[in-house]
């Protein structure tokens, strides 16, 4: 079957032909692959950053942003049956007994490093025709959900650091006041950095839990105005003509920073506009682009006086896949068309090397391995 595969050894990226997997125990299934996305992940890993293939093979099959249908089930699987929609997770716990972690299913949090993934660390991916997957790893995806699916993996980014973010300001009183007999009115500001595909999921998660939001982004045709951001009812401050300042003026007392653009530089002047008991999320890994100067006693002396949280967050537990469909319902509900227009293009997989390069752009590519 083919299979979109980097030889990090070789310095290679292309479609290879691979061996059709075959279920081996009674708690896998077998996918027939629909859809991949690609992100900047794959980008890194087919620029040979990142990236490491399994034990054995010196090609690693790229893609970890999936929707699939299964064909096939082993004899003791209950949750999906053949013709079900599922995305899977990324992923996989290290082995070590004494990781909490992992051994709790939460893998996201892995203390040894010693995790795999799907498509990005000695796990093949999901560009191909074909995988076999544990029931565990499945989230079945409702068929209304056909045709934006594939947006379930790069949603549960936001699903995770929200669910974080609720943990986290358990600690003191943050729950907006209601006034009796109405709903609950929205009374935290969150600032989103970057208006690529995570950041645009991650602003729409965060209007749906009732957040006035507001966009800070460079765009690559510097627009003034993004049409995705306003049909949300959030707000898009251009970064081509708004400074930082700007930014922390239009927002008012910034509650929370998504960050979803993978550049420090932009992240740490923002972090400096962050309110009291504010959290600023970190979601993006930026590549190592040399030292700048930040004023750390003034961060320092914020993070304290103001009792603010800064952030990380990687990976999802299946549980936030379950959040993510659920709320990629809710969008489609509140915003038709809206989520579908994140999807700019989709390519067949003997061409699947044009949305991994960099001049594809627009806003989520993706790989169409079957219809
Ligand atoms: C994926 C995560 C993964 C991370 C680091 C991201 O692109 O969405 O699931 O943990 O890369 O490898």
């Amino acid at each position: 079957m083919k299979a979109v595969a980097v030889f990090p050894g070789k310095h290679e990226v292309r479609v290879i032909d691979h061996p059709e997997p075959k279920i081996e125990t009674p708690t896998q299934a077998k996918m027939r692959m629909l859809e991949v996305g690609v992100c900047g992940t794959d980008r890194e890993i087919i620029s040979f950053e990142y990236g490491t293939p399994p034990a054995g093979y010196d090609y690693l099959i790229l893609g970890h942003e999936s929707l699939a249908e299964v064909v096939e089930t082993g004899s003791q699987v209950t949750k999906v049956k053949p013709g079900d929609l599922v995305v899977m997770t990324v992923r996989r716990p290290c082995p070590h007994p004494d990781c909490l972690a992992c051994r709790a299913g939460r893998q996201d949090f892995c203390f040894t490093g010693d995790f795999t993934e799907r498509g990005i660390k000695q796990q093949h991916g999901y560009m191909t025709e074909f995988v076999i997957e544990d029931e565990p790893y499945l989230a079945p995806v409702p068929r209304e959900l056909r045709d934006v699916g594939v947006l379930v993996e790069p949603l549960t980014i936001a699903e995770k650091s929200l669910e974080q973010l609720w943990h986290i300001q358990q600690r003191l009183p943050w729950a907006c006041p209601v006034e009796p007999g109405q709903p609950r009115a929205a009374c935290h500001r969150a600032v989103v950095l970057g208006a690529g595909p995570v950041g645009l999921l991650g602003a729409m998660a965060l209007r749906i839990a009732g957040f006035h939001v507001t966009v800070y982004s460079l765009s690559p045709t510097h627009q003034q105005d993004n049409p995705i951001v306003s049909a949300i009812g959030a707000r898009y401050v251009a970064a081509e003509t708004h400074s930082v300042d700007d930014l922390a003026q239009i927002a008012g007392p910034i509650d929370v920073v998504y960050e979803a653009v993978g550049a420090s530089k932009v992240a740490f002047d923002v972090i400096q506009r962050l309110g009291p008991n504010g959290v600023f999320i970190f979601t993006g890994v930026p590549g190592r682009k040399g030292t700048m100067e930040v004023d750390t006693d003034y961060i320092m002396q914020d993070v304290v006086l103001k009792n603010q949280v800064i952030l990380g967050s990687v990976n999802s537990p299946p549980h936030c896949f379950e959040a993510a469909i659920r709320d990629l319902g809710a969008f489609e509900k509140q915003w038709p068309n809206v989520v579908r227009s994140l999807i700019t293009a989709r390519y067949p997989i003997e061409q699947a090397l044009q949305p991994l390069s960099n001049h594809a752009g627009g806003i989520k590519n993706v790989v169409q391995v079957a219809s």
